[in-house]
């Protein structure tokens, strides 16, 4: 009998069968786990109400074939406010769905789910800064080994006249390196996402209104470009 330990914050989870669930964790020893808990949709279930999305828990699992099984549940960390105001459920609905694309089963995913719990406590303790998901984003490709090129062209390495930016180039890119398909950028823009990329998540600077939007877009089409998916935040989790 193969029973183990783990934590993780909840990505997601569906039902199945008549009263079971299955719950998608990330987990910082394992990556993307796959469970099943037993009985949870049956009103006396001891801890359905533990494995809600967003929910950093602790776990006592029993290896099965395919699914291992739920045991044992404690809460960690719910992040209570997060699920009272709809802009910050918005907003971690981004941060968890962008975890889950990345993250992969049985592979260690220790930084990115810091980041998620960074992301998170973030969010719980001073509500939304309009630069957080953007900030986010940026972190979660260096992650995945796809930083922009932020302070040097991505064609030749030069630290001048850097006006574009080209999502599949994989950054800014110089006069001379530019390609058609890039993008003409807002003066500033570029030293705004390379603060951004470096910044604490729970100590961002003061945002910028001229510079917030456009930093998100980039950020996002970048994540977008390079997962070769949308990312549907407005797609509302189920807290
Ligand atoms: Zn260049």
């Amino acid at each position: 009998m193969a029973l183990y330990n783990d934590q993780g914050i909840v990505l997601r989870s569906y039902s199945f069968g008549e009263a079971d669930k299955v719950v998608i964790l990330l987990s910082p020893n394992r990556g993307k786990l796959r469970t099943v808990a037993k009985g949870v949709r049956k009103t006396k279930s001891r801890f359905g109400g533990r494995l809600e999305t967003l929910t950093h828990v602790d776990l006592v699992l029993y290896e099965g074939k395919n699914l291992d099984m739920i045991t044992q549940v404690s809460i960690i960390e719910a992040f209570p406010s997060v699920r009272e105001d709809l802009d910050r459920v918005v907003a971690a609905g981004t941060m968890i769905e962008v975890a889950d694309v990345v993250a992969q089963e049985e592979e260690p995913a220790r930084r990115l789910f810091l980041l998620l719990q960074r992301g998170l406590r973030a969010l719980d303790d001073s509500g939304t800064h309009p630069d957080l998901v953007t900030a986010y984003l940026l972190k979660a490709a260096e992650i995945v080994g796809v930083a922009p090129a932020l302070s040097h062209c991505a064609g030749c390495g030069a630290k001048e006249a850097l006006s574009r930016f080209s999502f599949a180039e994989g950054g800014v890119l110089c006069d001379r390196c530019r390609t058609p398909g890039s993008y003409a950028l807002r003066p500033g823009v570029i030293d705004y996402l390379a603060i951004l990329a470096g910044a604490d998540l729970s100590a961002l600077p003061d945002p910028d209104a001229a510079m917030s939007g456009e930093a998100m877009g980039i950020s996002r089409r970048f994540m977008e470009y390079h997962l070769e998916r949308k990312l549907d935040s407005m797609e509302l989790i189920d807290v």
